[in-house]
């Protein structure tokens, strides 16, 4: 996109200055590189943005815009910058405003099973904040350690849990933005019942920035579950027979907290990322795991897999080992992307050991 402007870079930059008070302004080239293509779907369709403002306030936001408005100049929200598709990426002449440092956690209520928090809250923290006062955040995309709140909302992040607790409009109850005019708007609350009006919280959930700021979330956090959980892996010849398991896994009443399906093609990026060797085990691999499980619920997920040529099953409700699993899981994307790039990880984690038991079936 061509910026045509009427005025000089030191004129709009002197008056974005003035306007953010709180936070910082930053024009630096190695900066604006940074910050314009940090995505690994970048094609040509970034740009290199005209200043970087990292936010420290509502009355930044709204003096960003103001400088927006003045000028006629293209604005990027971003948070942590992790998007895989180009939508946290620079505009030629755009600002670029980020809410990374609208990083406050403001409240988790116990009774009410909310927290609030500002945008830049890092999902991750969320929950382990959370699960200090016996509760936890469910979203849980592969990039929960580094991404934020602001930006699951923003992209309706989906995550390992979402098969259980749903993706992140699921679990926002209500938002406050900065709409284009600089106003501050208020939307939903912070109760499961709101049935009156249009649901314009859930219009911003997925809405990539192209609404307002999003400056406030008021999310749902659910109790930590009772009982053992136990992950596991199970291997098929095809993802068809895998998608039958899962769909009769599903149908069950086992309720499991992630049901991962890993083609052929990730399975190998992962062995060459990790240093693995899962893809000598068949074609598709199903990472599951079970909350609050108990013996008869695995016999039944132990039949259906069977059913199903699931083979090399292993299930582990080693905390380490589950972990491992997880972080897998969460490698995926990197993986591919490092396929893509020829590059390899550095260190190999600890692995999920497929031979020998935390067995527990
Ligand atoms: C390793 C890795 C694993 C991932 N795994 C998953 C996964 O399992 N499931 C899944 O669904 N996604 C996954 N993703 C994508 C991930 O969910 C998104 O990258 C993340 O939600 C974006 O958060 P962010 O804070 O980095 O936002 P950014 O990348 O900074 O921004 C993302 C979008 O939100 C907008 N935005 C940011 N902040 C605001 C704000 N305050 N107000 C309004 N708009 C805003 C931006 O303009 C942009 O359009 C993964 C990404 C990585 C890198």
């Amino acid at each position: 996109m061509t910026v045509f402007s009427a005025y000089s870079d030191e004129e709009i930059l002197e008056y974005l200055t003035s306007q953010v008070k709180d936070g910082t302004v930053e024009t630096d080239m190695a900066t604006l590189k940074k910050q314009s293509f940090n995505s690994n779907a970048s094609g040509g369709e970034s740009g290199l943005a005209r200043a970087f403002v990292e936010v420290e306030s509502v009355a930044d936001i709204q003096g960003v815009l103001r400088t927006a408005r003045k000028f006629h100049l293209p604005v990027i929200p971003q948070t942590t910058a992790t998007s895989t598709v180009v939508g946290s990426d620079g505009q030629p002449g755009a600002l670029i405003l980020s809410t990374r440092q609208m990083n406050r956690i403001l409240e988790i209520d116990k009774e009410d099973s909310v927290a609030v928090v500002q945008p830049g809250v890092i999902n991750g923290d969320l929950d382990q904040a959370a699960r200090k006062r016996g509760l936890f955040y469910a979203p849980d995309p592969g990039s929960k350690p580094i991404s934020s709140i602001g930006g699951n909302v923003s992209t309706n992040a989906g995550g390992m849990s979402t098969v259980r607790y749903g993706a992140t409009k699921d679990n926002v109850l209500g938002l406050k933005a900065v709409l284009a005019d600089g106003r501050e708007i208020k939307l939903g609350g912070r109760t499961l019942k709101q049935a009156f009006g249009y649901d314009l919280t859930q219009l911003f959930v997925g809405s990539e920035g192209t609404l307002g700021i999003i400056t406030e979330i008021t999310v749902k956090l659910m109790p930590i579950p009772l009982g053992q959980t136990v992950m596991g892996v199970a291997f098929f010849s095809n993802m068809g027979s895998l998608a039958k398991a899962v769909t009769a896994i599903r149908m069950s009443g086992v309720y499991p907290t992630m049901l991962e399906a890993l083609d052929g093609n990730t399975v190998v990026a992962l062995d060459k990322f990790e240093h693995t060797h899962y893809a000598s085990n068949s074609g598709a691999m199903l990472i599951f795991k079970l909350e609050g499980s108990s013996p008869e619920s695995m016999a039944v997920v132990k039949d259906l897999l069977a059913k199903y040529d699931g083979q090399n099953v292993q299930v582990t409700d080693d905390e380490q080992e589950q972990t491992d699993l997880e972080q897998l899981r969460r490698d995926m994307l990197p993986a591919v992307f490092a396929g893509q790039n020829h590059l390899m990880r550095s260190q190999t984690i600890s692995r999920f050991n497929l031979g020998k038991p935390a067995c527990i079936i």
